[in-house]
């Protein structure tokens, strides 16, 4: 159920609605809109009975949500949602751009990389302290060491600090650490994860699945959203085909498709979803094409010596010529407005 109120609803009308939802054991997401304010209801197993709503004051109408997903959609939230990062925003008119090592490895690793991200007027940082890797003998991330690193790139450079959480545990660390929770491919599933990072303050970045429909992935998003937390950007990151080209098949058709289903912002890794360097920036230039709000690359200062994920890494040099390329991209299609 959604009940969306009249645009001149004070905020006594609303809060009625959600007192009366609370009050049927249900809960209230209040969403304020441009032109009005929408509440989702989530808890209810069942049909609820419009009319308890349709009666009382500021309401326009209750609309029965017939989509499996509820605060994701555009029913509840037809205007784009705007991700706020501090002073920096995901979803709204600037192309958000995530960049930085896939590991954080060492400290002077760490900052010869975050430099160079600083220098190109890129706003946010990405290196993980917790690494999902395939093998339990690779190297697995410094851990809540890495996180102080990373938090230090935070107070020096100003740069928000992006990184993945495994676990529940993983959350609480990189709350205190980090800015967004990044939430992996592989984890896109792991329900108490994002029934814990639903309870986060902080946003969350959720990768797709490597073998996710859009629905399973929006369904995720759900669970998030579910706990209260509004802040999901949704993230591109290549499915598993049976192309041998690539690390996984980048499905550029996602981001229109997500967009066209959701009002979350939706970014476009062109680094796990091709795993070639040379496939970065052509998949990067073409992520922007498509719509996409922005991208997260991984980079390193010398990709040949990196500990996870150096044959996608760009070079330095590599990145700035990126953010270059797409910002001229980004331009054309989503000029920036005159003021
Ligand atoms: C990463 O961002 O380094 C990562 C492990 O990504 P994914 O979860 O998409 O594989
Ligand atoms: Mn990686």
């Amino acid at each position: 159920m959604l009940i969306v109120m009249k645009a001149d609803a004070t905020e006594a009308d609303i809060a009625e609605v959600e007192r009366v939802i609370t009050e049927m054991g249900f809960r209230p997401h209040t969403m304020p809109g441009a032109g009005r304010t929408a509440i989702g209801v989530t808890g209810n197993s069942g049909p609820i009975d419009r009319v308890r709503f349709e009666s009382l004051n500021g309401v326009a109408e209750a609309i029965r949500v017939t989509k499996p997903y509820k605060l994701v959609g555009l029913d509840l939230r037809p205007e784009r949602t705007v991700v706020r990062v501090g002073d920096a925003t995901i979803g709204g008119e600037e192309m958000a751009i995530i960049a930085g090592p896939c590991a954080v490895e060492t400290r002077e690793q760490v900052f010869a990389v975050a430099e160079a991200v600083k220098r190109s007027g890129v706003r946010f940082f990405r290196g993980g302290a917790f690494k999902p890797r395939t093998s339990p003998y690779a190297f697995q991330g410094l851990g809540e060491e890495g996180l102080k690193i990373l938090a230090e790139v935070r107070d020096r450079f100003g740069l928000k600090i992006v990184t993945e959480a495994m676990d529940e545990t993983g959350v609480e660390l990189v709350e205190r650490y980090a800015d967004v929770i990044q939430l992996g491919a592989r984890n896109m599933q792991n329900f108490s994860l994002l029934k814990r990072a639903g309870r986060s303050r902080l946003p969350v970045l959720l990768k797709r699945g490597l073998a996710a429909t859009i629905e399973e992935w929006l369904l995720a998003a759900e669970y998030v959203m579910a706990e209260g937390n509004y802040n999901v950007i949704l993230c591109e990151r290549g499915v598993r085909t049976f192309a041998q080209h690539t690390r996984n098949t980048l499905d550029l058709a996602a981001v229109p498709a997500v967009r066209q289903a959701s009002h979350l912002p939706v970014l476009v890794d062109p680094s796990h979803g091709t795993g070639k360097n040379y496939m970065v920036t052509p998949l990067a230039r073409a992520g922007v094409a498509v719509g996409a709000d922005g991208l997260i690359v991984e980079v390193h200062d010398h990709p040949e010596r990196a500990l996870s994920d150096g044959p996608q890494a760009l070079t330095l040099a590599q990145y700035e010529q990126l953010v270059a390329e797409v910002r001229a991209i980004h331009e054309v299609i989503a000029p920036a407005p005159v003021r």
